[in-house]
């Protein structure tokens, strides 16, 4: 095995991935390039593997992506070559399409009316093979094993002589979950999925111009003010004066994914009006009442428990503390490893404080468990730290279904609470005590906000999900009657 090959096993983790980033920019007299890369610099928790920026002048496109992270992908060459006032970025990590340079994004194909058009795809299309078989039917023959390209020659496809007629007619047929950006040579347009599982927001540069963009921390880091949300199933135009915002399909139901809040999205970005640190704190808040512990110190596992850590022992008048010091260079990969490396992994990310642990009785608070493994190892590490007594406190419900709108989560049986009582669990990781976030205390941390996707909690899917899946509900149901 290849040193980089073994260092991706070594480090990848067992949390659910986020699929992508996008960013997209109108800006005359700026160097949208350099733009678009910082952007995606503040997106790169939303996919490691391949980051690609495509650029317009009005007259040509030119792209360039790499596998890697931003850092990676690009050099300052690279950027000096993506010339012109409007650019689209992406970040990605796979969850359908292998992990290869032909599957990075941006795709460009080339439309009979529109000339090249660059997309960039954040989500998870549900009924790909249909749409592919149909396409294939019509001659097309597909280069790449991932959904984007299925949905690149539909958009090359569907007729039409401006961007938005040919999106108002190919759209609609996708099912599942879609941020999309599209680039034509003069015209940059963002759309965001009728259920809008995964966000996207509408910024503005202080001396004009134009961003769309998945998250407002990017907003923030190019010095951009967020103007506002994209609405479900609405399309914003931009490269064309003000951007133009036309309602591309109907949003009978609303379907944000729950995750965002919880976990995936960076806690400096504000979504539905809500600061996700302070959710994350609340979440942490809420648990901390529902599910209080007599304990010394309250810790968490840094960095994602670590707002709710915070709610937690704000609320419980127990101290926060560091407990375990999370390793700066370690990011999130994308190889499943094997059970021995994936220890291995662990102790390289996480290095328990002796000083602080030894003969105490600690709260570690956690923002979700998915298989298990790495709460198991960590409660194991804090005991030969010299904890004296690990009550362990997840920030959201047990995790009992998997995702099939762009989140790595393909099997029930993968994830350690599926069919499971909280004290099996409880058992299986070692924790003296196990206590989750109820679904009512999650609201109650997200204001009440309704129109949520919870699947993954309750297997209420927005969308139609594989016959499998159904059957595997059904045989658990069966089971349970
Ligand atoms: S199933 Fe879970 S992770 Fe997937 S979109 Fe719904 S809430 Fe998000």
């Amino acid at each position: 095995m290849g040193d980089a090959i073994l260092m991706r096993h070594l480090m990848a983790d067992e949390r659910m991935h986020e699929e992508c980033g996008l960013f997209g920019i109108d800006a005359p007299g700026e160097d949208v390039a350099n733009l678009t890369y910082f952007g995606l610099y503040a997106l790169q928790h939303r996919g490691q593997e391949s980051a690609g920026i495509a650029t317009s002048d009005g007259q040509a496109l030119r792209m360039h992506k790499d596998m890697g992270l931003v850092a990676q992908a690009f050099d300052a060459e690279a950027l000096e070559r993506l010339t012109g006032h409007l650019a689209l970025g992406h970040t990605r990590y796979s969850t359908t399409g292998s992990n290869r340079l032909e599957n990075a994004q941006p795709i460009v194909v080339e439309h009979p009316q529109l000339g090249s058009v660059a997309i960039a795809h954040n989500g998870n299309l549900t009924n790909t093979q249909l749409l592919r078989d149909d396409l294939e039917h019509q001659g097309v023959r597909f280069k790449t094993s991932s959904d984007t390209e299925v949905l690149a020659e539909l958009v090359a496809h569907t007729g039409g002589d401006d961007i938005l007629s040919v999106l108002r007619r190919a759209l609609p047929r996708l099912q599942g979950a879609y941020c999309l950006l599209f680039l034509t040579k003069d015209a940059l347009v963002g759309v965001r999925d009728p259920l809008g599982i995964r966000p996207l927001c509408l910024g503005r540069l202080p001396d004009g111009g134009a961003i769309i963009t998945s998250e407002t921390c990017a907003l923030d880091t190019v010095g951009a003010e967020f103007v506002r949300e994209i609405e479900p199933g609405e399309a914003v135009m931009l490269g064309r004066g003000e951007p133009v915002a036309q309602q591309l399909m109907p949003s009978p139901r609303k379907a944000m994914c729950m995750f965002e809040f919880i976990y995936f999205a960076r806690p400096d970005s504000h979504l539905q009006g809500q600061s996700l640190y302070e959710a994350r704190r609340n979440m942490g808040r809420e648990l901390a009442r529902e599910a209080p512990a007599d304990a010394d110190i309250v810790i968490s596992l840094p960095d994602s428990g670590t707002p709710a850590a915070v709610g937690f022992a704000e609320a419980s008048g127990i101290p926060y503390s560091e407990g375990l010091i999370k390793s700066r260079y370690i990011t999130r990969t994308f190889i499943q490893p094997n059970e021995r490396l994936r220890n291995i992994g662990i102790k390289l990310k996480f290095n328990p404080l002796r000083e602080i642990l030894e003969g105490k009785r600690v709260v570690l608070v956690d923002d979700s468990i998915v298989r298990g493994t790495t709460s198991r190892k960590i409660v194991e590490e804090l005991r030969r730290a010299g904890t004296k007594t690990v009550h362990f406190r997840v920030s959201s419900p047990p995790i009992q279904w998997p995702c099939f709108m762009g989140i790595d989560i393909a099997s029930r049986s993968e994830l350690i609470a599926s069919g499971r009582s909280v004290e099996e669990v409880e058992h299986l990781i070692g924790a003296d005590s196990l206590k989750y976030l109820s679904k009512a205390g999650l609201f109650r941390a997200v204001k009440n906000v309704s129109g949520f996707c919870m699947a993954c909690f309750d297997g209420d899917y927005p969308v139609p999900v594989p016959v499998q899946l159904e059957m595997d509900k059904l045989a658990l149901e069966t089971v349970a009657r």
